[in-house]
């Protein structure tokens, strides 16, 4: 059905035509906006009524692994798997309900400047509990640059980015975590001496469940949409993702943010442990 006069969309361009001349093309795209709406509403809407069965479920598995069944043994693997699968639709559903939310909800307008180096302390805190000891974690952090934005966004975020350097480098390799000030903009880089990735793979990279190989990302417990939600909310606080990566040597990812704030005591700590 054709939309009302009242919410078309239209998407303007100008295009060079001719010499010294330009053309306004506008393309009507208010069905493109509507099934986007519609596709964004129905994702966010099942992933929260999964939540209810999941609960339930994992409450189940629970008592039935505490139970003195008579055939204990044989159900201790079979009930494994269970949990295991719980935990990862759990995962995904947590997920998509964030990705939902990171295209639905407008950013605030008005966001507080970070104390960047407590944030980032803790998300490297809670690398090194996730890596258990497996890899050497740094941590360099410019004390007074800092950024406004969303905390909890920005915590997942990079969490997400450390969590994936973690799962893919092997133990006894290397994450360096870099936050720094270079030509007018912010950034935060996170260095690893993992397996890198493909040329060919980078661009695809921030899709949601792109995976460069899906069976072994889908063992180490990855959902394929970390780095869309790393994309979303840099692109919520203006900022971009950069990749640079070398197969088999490793992949630094750096999130760019164009509009530091500095404080009025520079200091630099590194905190390596
Ligand atoms: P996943 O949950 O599978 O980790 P992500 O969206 O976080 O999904 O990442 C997408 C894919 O990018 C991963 O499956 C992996 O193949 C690749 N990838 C991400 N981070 C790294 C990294 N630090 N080193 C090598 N490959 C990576």
């Amino acid at each position: 059905p054709a939309p009302q006069d009242s919410d078309r969309t239209l998407e303007i361009r100008m295009v060079p035509y001719g010499n010294d001349q330009q053309l306004l093309l506008a393309r009507d795209v208010s069905q493109v906006h509507r099934l986007e709406t519609m596709r964004r509403d129905f994702v966010g809407n099942i992933s929260h009524e999964l939540r209810t069965p999941l609960t339930v479920l994992r409450g189940m598995s629970e008592q039935m692994a505490e139970m003195a069944l008579p055939e204990a043994d044989a159900l201790e693997r079979p009930l494994g798997l269970m949990e295991q699968q719980i935990e990862r639709m759990s995962r995904l559903v947590d997920d998509l309900l964030m990705l939902s939310r990171l295209e639905t909800e407008a950013p605030e307008a008005e966001h507080m400047a970070l104390d960047m180096s407590d944030l980032l302390s803790g998300v490297a805190d809670e690398a090194r509990t996730l890596s258990d000891g497996r890899h050497a974690i740094t941590l360099t952090v410019d004390e007074a640059l800092t950024i406004r934005g969303d905390r909890d966004e920005l915590r997942s975020a990079f969490s997400n980015l450390l969590t994936n350097a973690i799962k893919y480098t092997e133990p006894g390799g290397r994450i360096d975590v870099r936050w720094f000030e270079a030509a007018g903009v912010a950034c935060l880089a996170i260095a690893d001496t993992g397996r890198g990735i493909a040329p060919q793979h980078l661009p695809r990279l921030t899709e949601r469940f792109y995976r460069v190989d899906s069976g072994r990302s889908t063992r180490d417990g990855g959902t394929g949409l970390g780095l869309a939600i790393v994309k979303h909310v840099l692109s919520r606080h203006n900022a971009r993702l950069e990749v640079n990566s070398e197969p088999g040597v490793g992949s630094t990812f750096s999130c760019i943010f164009p509009d530091p704030v500095r404080e009025a005591q520079p200091a630099s700590r590194a905190d390596d442990r």
